[in-house]
């Protein structure tokens, strides 16, 4: 409601645009974190329709426009594209950190200078653990966090990094452990969606046989 005089969007209306573009699902899902959800948010499916990746980037960037802001940091891969959207709509520069080794870094000669102050962008924030590693790549160099800025908050409300935090769209995510997903118990198919390889395998459940290691750089 706070966003409403910048943001032309309602909740209702995101949530409309989420669905038809395939962005929010719904039936029994696997979440990275290893839970079980009856909802599935894919926020590239959104962000690859020009109008809505401007719409919602312009939300998150008019919260933040009376800042001052040096730089725009996100951690790849799903806070490359709405970084750089926020960034060019700012028309401050952008740069995305990557994991090497299973550590966020910044490479591509990518630099942050001491005393410079930071903006953090990511797509959805669930746990916040990348932006906070990425917002320590920062402050470890000198900089200052200017603000944190997402699209979806799955935490609803409950990540808290930064004092100047916006999100468009607070979800209250609903998660079952194994044991007691009744998702599960009424033998509703599971969906494992999504690019990223659950990081920790879970002691009980099958473990999808994945490469070993990273083939490129
Ligand atoms: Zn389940």
């Amino acid at each position: 409601m706070s966003a409403a005089l910048s943001h032309p969007l309602s909740k209702d209306d995101l949530i409309q645009i989420f669905k038809s573009t395939g962005a929010l699902l719904e039936g029994h899902f696997k979440l990275s974190s290893g839970l079980h959800s009856p909802n599935y948010f894919q926020c590239a499916k959104v962000l690859q329709h020009p109008k809505y990746l401007e719409q919602l980037c312009s939300g998150i960037a008019e919260h933040f426009r009376g800042e001052s802001i040096d730089a725009v940091l996100s951690p790849a891969i799903g806070g490359v594209v709405v970084g750089t959207e926020v960034g060019r709509q700012l028309g401050v520069r952008t740069l995305f950190a990557e994991r090497a080794d299973g550590v966020m870094s910044l490479r591509r000669g990518f630099e942050i200078a001491a005393g410079e102050r930071v903006l953090f962008i990511e797509d959805v924030v669930t746990t916040g653990g990348s932006v906070r590693e990425v917002m320590k790549l920062a402050t470890e160099r000198g900089a200052f966090v200017a603000g944190v800025g997402f699209i979806v908050d799955r935490s609803n409300g409950k990540v808290r990094l930064a004092e100047n935090q916006f999100s468009l769209l607070q979800l209250d995510v609903v998660t079952y452990q194994l044991d007691v997903c009744p998702l599960c118990a009424a033998d509703v198919p599971l969906v494992k969606p999504g690019s990223r390889p659950s990081p920790l395998a879970s002691s009980s459940s099958a473990v999808p046989t994945t490469q070993q290691g990273t083939p490129g750089v």
